[in-house]
Formats: C-alpha cells, structure tokens, sequence
C-alpha cells in the first residue's frame, strides 16, 4: 500500500518512518524546502530519540521517500495522512490554516479514490470542513473519504508510542475507508493493541477530552503541591498515597513548573472554545488552563523567594528549555515563560539544555548559553531546574556548590531529595516538598 503523510514535523516524520517500518510505502511530505532537503541526506531536522536510525534505515531500505512535490506524492497514495500543525489561533480557537491549505491541495490533486485521515488535532466538525474544501477543489467529482485518526504519541517516546500505543483511535463513516485503515494498523493487531473505531466526531472529541484529562492531573497535583508547601506536608507522598488508588492512578501525578509543549496548552484552549459554540461553558478545562498559568508565575515566585526576595542583578542559573526531557521543542515550554520573567526582575541568565539551545534561541534574548550543566552553575548566584533531563539526575552536587555564588537550587522538578540537599549545605527549593525553603516545615539551616 502507499501513504503519503503532509507535514513532516514531530508527528508527521514518526507517522511515516513508522508506517515504512511496518513495511507499507510512505511518501513524507513538507512544504519547507530546507527540511525536506535535510531528510532526502538522511539528516533529521527534529530531536527524537531512535528516529534517525528508523528514519535512514526506511530510506536505504526504499520503503520511505521525502518530497516537496504534494501533486505527486498525493497520486500515488491510497491513505493521506494530514499531520500539518494546528497552533492556537485568536481566543484560544484553532488556527486551521495549514489543514485548508492541504484539503485544498488533496481535492486539486487527486486523480482516484483516496482516504484522507486527518493525525493533526484538529476540533469537532473539523472532517466535514475537510471534505467540503476537498469537494469544492475537485475539478470533477472523485469519490473519497474522510476518517480521523487521532495521535496520541508523546515527544521524547514517540516511536514506542507509534509502535506500541495503548490504543488506536479511528472514526469513519463508511467500512471501505475503516477496513482500509485497519489494514493498515494490521501489525499492531499482532500485539492485540486495542482498535477503538467510531464515528468521526467521537474520534475528533477523544484526543481532546484525553488531553484535557491529562491537563487537569497535571494542574490538580500542581495546586495540591502548592497547598503541601504553604501546610507542610510532601507532595510526594500525597502523590503516592492517592495514586495507589486504582480509580486514582500513580501517573500523571509529578508536580512541576505547569504543563507546556505544543499540545496541552493551546488543546485545553481550543476544546474551551470549540465547546463555547456549542453553547457549553466548560468550567472545568478553563480552571485547568488557569491553574497552569498561575503555576509558573509561582515558580516565578519561588525563585525570587528563595534567592532572598530580589533577583535584580542576579545572574541565574537555568538547566533544560525544553518543555520535558529527550527533545529539542520548546513550545510553550516554562522555561522560556521563565526566564523572561526573571529577566523582566533585572536577572541575568545563563542557560544550558542538552539540545534544546538552538530552538531556544529562536524565542530568547540575552541568554548566555553555556557548554553543560557546570559552565551554568559557575558564577551564578542560584540554580534553577527547569527540565528533568537525565543529565540533570545526577550532577554532582559538591561541584555545583563550590561553583555557585551561593549554593541555592530551585528544582521545579522535584529531581533531589531535600534531606540530601541540606546535607550538602544547600538552600533548596522544590515544588511541595517536606524540608525544602519554600515548604512551611522548613525548619531551616
Ligand atoms: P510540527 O509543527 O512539528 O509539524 C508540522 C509540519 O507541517 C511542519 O514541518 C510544516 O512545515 C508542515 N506544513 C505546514 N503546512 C504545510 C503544507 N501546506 N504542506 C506541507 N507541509 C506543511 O507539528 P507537530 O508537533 O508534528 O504537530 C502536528 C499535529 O499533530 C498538530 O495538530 C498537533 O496538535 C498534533 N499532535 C502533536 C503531537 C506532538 O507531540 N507534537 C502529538 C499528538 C498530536
């Protein structure tokens, strides 16, 4: 079978290296000349951990092509996944520009049946405006199909994700198009992963109400850590006390400086928005959304609190821009609402990221990136850690000190113990956690 996928960032490029994996033929394909150029070399313009390795494997192997040709790509294909973004647009609604720009090319170009499925979150009712645009652009009535097919798939994780997935999510209206999709997805089958077919405006409202879901664990645990400090208690053993309960889940349940990333953010907004029109106020997501943006601005807090209530010509410290660990994007990610703040204070930055310091660029001024996480601890007045890379688990704490100015850290990732932290004669900072400096059963050293 051929596909072609439109849009080769992080979910399109793992889409197609993975379908070419299963054996089936992939046409990727970017309307950004310079990535698809980097591809055909078997360079990779994103961070995932596995994917240049899959990626150029499918390309020696033939299965897997990169193109900037949509007409052609588009011809040959059977199945045409849509895996263009959808950034927020005004109010928090989505901004569908690239998904029009590609159902237009879909109806200029197609010669004979395709199925189209949409991979990009795209809100409800999305399908339909898919299949207008498609119809209006045709030259002449061609039969096709639209069925979404959300993707769940986790940055850092995504080839895991794509190829062992807790689920499969597909809505259609007609069982050509579905037999067509399960054909597709047949090797999961052998690893009896889960199949939930429905309709399409059920499939569009699942990847929604899953973010949102995961959104709102995230805020909840956020604001309980922040009651556990002003109280005195451990976030930590709340988390686990509550997560050993099967209806509760041990997951999800890290408190930190607020969720970021390309997705739960402008998701939560969009599922608000989408609802609105629909007449329904979701209190709910919007508090969701509140909790995270009140979240950083704590964080914001904390650091200066724990610096000594100013950090006016401070310089600090900050390890990881990206918004988690294992990639390059830094979308949404706390560390670049961060560090504006502090800067917007009178601090100086430094900043260190495994491989996230090119794409931070493109976002930050004044930041003096350094080489790793020691450079970043050197002549800084306090350290902040921002994304728990592993690189970051296990520094070694009595360098970090003697580099400090004052040995000060702000882990808004919960990564030391406390315990640990006093012993070495640090003023730690954490996020909910018993014995740090900003927890009220600090009792100080
Ligand atoms: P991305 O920005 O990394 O990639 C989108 C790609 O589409 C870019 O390379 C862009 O150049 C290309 N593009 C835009 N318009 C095009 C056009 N007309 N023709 C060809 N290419 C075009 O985005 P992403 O993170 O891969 O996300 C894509 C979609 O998947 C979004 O809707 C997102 O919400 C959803 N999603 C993302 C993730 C994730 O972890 N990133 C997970 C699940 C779902």
């Amino acid at each position: 079978m051929h596909v072609c996928v439109i849009g080769t960032g992080y979910v399109g490029l793992v889409t197609g290296a993975c379908f070419a994996e299963f054996g089936v033929q992939v046409a990727c394909v970017d309307n950004v000349v310079s990535k698809i150029a980097m591809l055909q070399e078997g360079q990779l313009p994103i961070h995932e951990p596995g994917l240049h390795e899959l990626v150029n494997k499918n390309l020696r192997e033939g299965r897997l092509t990169f193109t900037t040709d949509i007409t052609k790509a588009i011809e040959q294909a059977l199945v045409i996944f849509i895996a263009v973004g959808t950034p927020a647009g005004v109010d928090g609604a989505t901004d569908l520009r690239y998904i029009d720009e590609v159902a237009d090319a879909i109806g200029r170009c197609m010669r004979d049946y395709k199925v189209v499925a949409t991979k990009s979150t795209v809100p409800v009712g999305t399908a339909e405006r898919i299949k207008e645009r498609i119809q209006a652009a045709q030259s002449e009535p061609i039969a096709f199909s639209v069925v979404s097919n959300p993707e769940f798939l986790r940055e850092g994780a995504a080839i895991e994700d794509f190829m062992r997935p807790n689920r499969v999510v597909i809505g259609g209206e007609d069982a050509h198009a579905l037999a067509i999709m399960k054909e597709l997805y047949s090797p999961l089958y052998l690893i009896e992963t889960p199949v939930v077919i429905t309709d399409i405006v059920t499939a569009e409202m699942i990847k929604y109400a899953a973010n949102a879901f995961l959104a709102m664990k995230i805020s909840f645990i956020n604001e309980v850590a922040n009651v556990c400090d002003a109280v005195g208690a451990d976030v930590h053993d709340v988390a686990r006390g509550i997560g050993l309960d099967h209806r509760i889940g041990r997951l999800f349940l890290h408190p930190g400086p607020g969720y970021g990333g390309s997705c739960f953010p402008k998701d939560v907004q969009a599922l608000v928005h989408f609802a609105q029109e629909a007449g329904i106020d979701l209190q709910l997501a919007a508090a969701v959304e509140r909790v995270n943006v009140n979240q950083w601005q704590h964080m914001v807090e904390k650091i200066v609190t724990t610096v000594g209530g100013t950090v006016a010509d401070k310089t600090i410290g900050i390890l990881g821009l990206s918004f988690k660990p294992n990639t390059d994007d830094v979308r949404d990610s706390p560390a670049l609402k961060i560090i504006p703040a502090l800067q917007a204070r009178g601090a100086k930055i430094k900043a260190y990221d495994p491989v996230a310091v090119p794409t931070a660029q493109q976002a930050l001024r004044d930041v003096e990136y350094c080489v790793d996480a020691y450079t970043t601890c050197a002549g800084s007045d306090a350290l902040v850690l921002t994304t728990e890379w592993n690189q970051f688990r296990a520094l070694d704490l009595e360098r970090v000190r003697a580099l400090l100015q004052q040995p000060i850290m702000i882990d808004l990732r919960n990564v030391y113990e406390p315990e640990t932290m006093r012993r070495l004669g640090f003023r730690y900072a954490a996020v909910g956690r018993r014995g740090t400096y900003t927890n009220r059963a600090y009792d100080g050293v």
